[in-house]
């Protein structure tokens, strides 16, 4: 049985469930799955997700055996050259972790031969922080303008990640930056983007993303339990 942090005893079943009601409308969830086995993967949307977040490439081909297209699949995590093959580029129906013209320009060239448009979105590093992955604030709108040419390839929003606090209202002004991004682009009215998705807050930070605008959130301790070891 896997426990939920606030409230112990629960099942993923239960957790899902109160998650669900709990999250107004219009509003998805994206069970961050890292970790965890395919078959707690298959839990999960037995109770109710329809997407499943992927930070790692086999991680995500075992799970994405077992459950298949029962579930929606997103990439979350960070996305090298190599990985963007044919296999992989099949498998997802989003990848929320686009952060160079160089990645984004590989996604295209491949699914360009396979007949597919990838929708993604771009990550922002709205912390500035160093070690993380995503564009600075003000680099977001050439990369869209960028990726915009590309014809296999679609800007669908925006995915933020945010330095961890231990409290949440610390990560509210990053959320409101990334926020005031997606408006901005989307009133440019560039073509082939649409600025439908902003990807914010995960377990400790959902409840404030979603106050500031967020209509995907990443969850994965709340759904699943705590990761051990933690990541
Ligand atoms: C792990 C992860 C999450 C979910 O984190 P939790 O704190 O377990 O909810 C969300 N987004 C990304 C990109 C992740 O890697």
């Amino acid at each position: 049985m896997d426990y939920n942090i606030d409230m112990p005893g629960q099942t993923i079943k239960e957790t899902v469930a109160r998650l669900l009601a709990e999250l107004p409308d219009g509003v998805e969830v994206v069970a961050a799955a890292k970790t965890r086995t395919p078959e707690k993967v298959l839990e999960a949307v037995q109770a109710g997700i329809r997407i499943i977040g992927e930070n790692y490439v086999r991680e995500a081909k075992e799970a994405h055996e077992l459950v298949g297209k029962r579930a929606k699949w997103h990439f979350i995590g960070t996305l090298q050259k190599h990985n963007v093959r044919r296999k992989v580029l099949e498998m997802f129906d989003m990848i929320e972790s686009v952060d160079s013209l160089e990645i984004a320009g590989e996604i295209d060239r491949r699914c360009a031969q396979m007949g597919k448009i990838m929708p993604v979105l771009i990550e922002v590093n709205s912390g500035r922080e160093p070690q993380k992955s995503g564009v600075l604030s003000e680099d977001v709108e050439q990369l869209t303008r960028d990726i915009s040419s590309l014809k296999s390839i679609k800007v669908m929003g925006l995915m933020t990640m945010g330095p961890r606090f231990g409290d949440p209202e610390d990560s509210r002004p990053y959320f409101q930056e990334t926020r005031k991004i997606l408006d901005r682009i989307k009133r440019l009215q560039i073509p082939n983007v649409e600025m439908r998705y902003l990807s914010m807050g995960m377990t400790n930070s959902y409840k404030v993303a979603v106050q500031e605008g967020a209509n995907i959130v990443r969850i994965g301790t709340r759904i699943f339990g705590e990761r051990v070891p933690p990541s």
